[in-house]
C-alpha cells in the first residue's frame, strides 16, 4: 500500500498518558472528574462501548457511574434526572447514551444537560458557541478528525476539505471548525449530485455516513489525506469469499468504515483504518472533555440557573 496508516490507537494512547497526569494533578487540588452516563434500556450493541469507555475512565482515574434508566420512564421524568444531576456538586460531566426511546426528544434532553457539564458538546448553546469561535466542549468525533490533522503535521489554512456527511454530531461541526482554520471546505450528503466530484478536488476528505465501501480509489485525489469516521457491523468473509461463523454458528461480524483501503491506499498519502483509526481518538476527546469541564466548573463554581 502507498498510503501510511495512521495509528489512532498509538494517539489515544498518548492522550491518555496526559490525561491521567492532569487528574493526578487535579486530584492534589481536590478536584475529582466524575462522568456519569445515562442510559435507558439496556441496548446490546452499546454495552461493549460502555464497558470500553468506563475501563478508559478508569485507567486516567476519571470517576465513571453508568446509570441505566427503565425504558418505562417519560421524557418529563428523564429531563427530571438530568436537572438533578445538573445541580449534583458531584457530577461534573453529564453523558446522555443514544439511542433513546421511540416517542423521546433526543435533542430537548441532550438540550437540558447544563453546558458546563456538557461533555458531548451537543447542548445547543455549546454548538452555537462553535460558530464565533468559541470552544466550551465541542463533540467528540469532530475533535477527534481536528486531533488527527493536528498531530500528522496537516496544515489547513486554504486547503481544499470536503466532508461526506452533514448529521449535527459529526460534519457539520466539522465544517465549522475546519472553517474555522480557514480552511475551504465543501460538504456533501445524501442529496449531492455528482459526490466523485466533491471527493476528487479534496487534499483532505472527511467521510462520515456509514457505508461501507461508498468511497473508491477512483474518488481520491492523488496524495490526499483520508479520514474515515464510518463504523459498521458486516458479516466477515474468509478468503474464499464466504462468510465466517462463530462457535455458535452465526456470521461473525467485522467493523467496517465508508472508505475502500485497499483502492484508496494506493491513491492518498495518509489514511486512517476502521478500526483503530477516528474510534479511540473519540473516547480519548470524551476523556478530555470529560477533564476540561471538571477543571472549569472548580474554577468558576456556579448553578445551572
Ligand atoms: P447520520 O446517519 O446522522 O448521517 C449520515 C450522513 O451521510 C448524512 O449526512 C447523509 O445525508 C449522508 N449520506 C447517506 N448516504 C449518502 C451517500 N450515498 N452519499 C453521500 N452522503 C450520504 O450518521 P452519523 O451519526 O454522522 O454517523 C456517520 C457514520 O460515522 C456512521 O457509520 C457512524 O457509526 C460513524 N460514527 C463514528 C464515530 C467514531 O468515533 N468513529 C462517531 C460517530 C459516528
Amino acid at each position: 500500500m502507498r498510503a501510511r496508516l495512521i495509528d489512532g490507537k498509538a494517539m489515544a494512547r498518548e492522550i491518555r498518558t496526559g490525561l491521567a497526569r492532569e487528574v493526578g494533578e487535579l486530584a492534589a487540588r481536590g478536584i475529582h472528574p466524575h462522568l456519569v452516563v445515562l442510559a435507558v434500556g439496556e441496548d446490546p450493541a452499546g454495552q461493549i462501548y460502555l464497558k470500553n469507555q468506563a475501563r478508559q475512565c478508569a485507567e486516567v482515574g476519571i470517576r465513571h457511574t453508568l446509570k441505566t434508566l427503565p425504558t418505562t420512564k417519560t421524557e418529563e421524568e428523564l429531563v427530571a434526572h438530568v436537572m438533578s444531576l445538573n445541580y449534583d456538586p458531584d457530577v461534573t460531566g453529564i453523558l446522555v447514551t443514544l439511542p433513546l426511546p421511540a416517542g423521546i426528544d433526543a435533542k430537548r434532553i441532550q438540550g437540558n444537560v447544563w453546558r458546563e457539564k456538557d461533555v458531548e458538546g451537543m447542548n445547543p448553546a455549546n454548538l452555537g458557541a462553535l460558530l464565533y469561535g468559541e470552544q466550551l466542549t465541542t463533540p467528540c468525533t469532530p475533535l477527534a478528525v481536528m486531533e488527527i490533522l493536528r498531530r500528522t503535521g496537516t496544515a489547513l489554512r486554504g486547503k481544499e476539505v470536503t466532508i461526506v456527511g452533514h448529521s449535527n454530531i459529526v460534519g457539520k461541526p466539522l465544517a465549522v471548525l475546519l472553517v474555522n482554520e480557514m480552511a475551504t471546505v465543501t460538504v456533501c450528503h445524501e442529496a449531492t449530485a455528482d459526490l466523485a466530484r466533491h471527493t476528487r478536488s479534496a487534499e483532505i476528505l472527511v467521510v462520515a455516513v456509514g457505508k461501507p465501501g461508498l468511497v473508491t480509489g477512483d474518488m481520491v485525489r492523488p496524495g490526499a489525506t483520508v479520514i474515515d469516521v464510518g463504523i459498521t457491523q458486516i458479516p466477515d468473509t474468509g478468503p474464499d469469499g464466504k462468510p465466517v461463523l462463530d462457535a455458535e454458528g452465526r456470521p461473525r461480524l467485522r467493523t467496517a468504515g465508508d472508505v475502500d483501503l485497499a483502492t484508496v491506499g494506493e491513491v492518498a498519502d495518509l489514511v486512517t483504518p476502521v478500526p483503530g483509526g477516528v474510534g479511540p481518538l473519540t473516547v480519548a476527546m470524551l476523556l478530555a472533555n470529560t477533564v476540561a469541564r471538571a477543571r472549569r466548573l472548580a474554577a468558576a463554581p456556579r448553578g445551572p440557573r
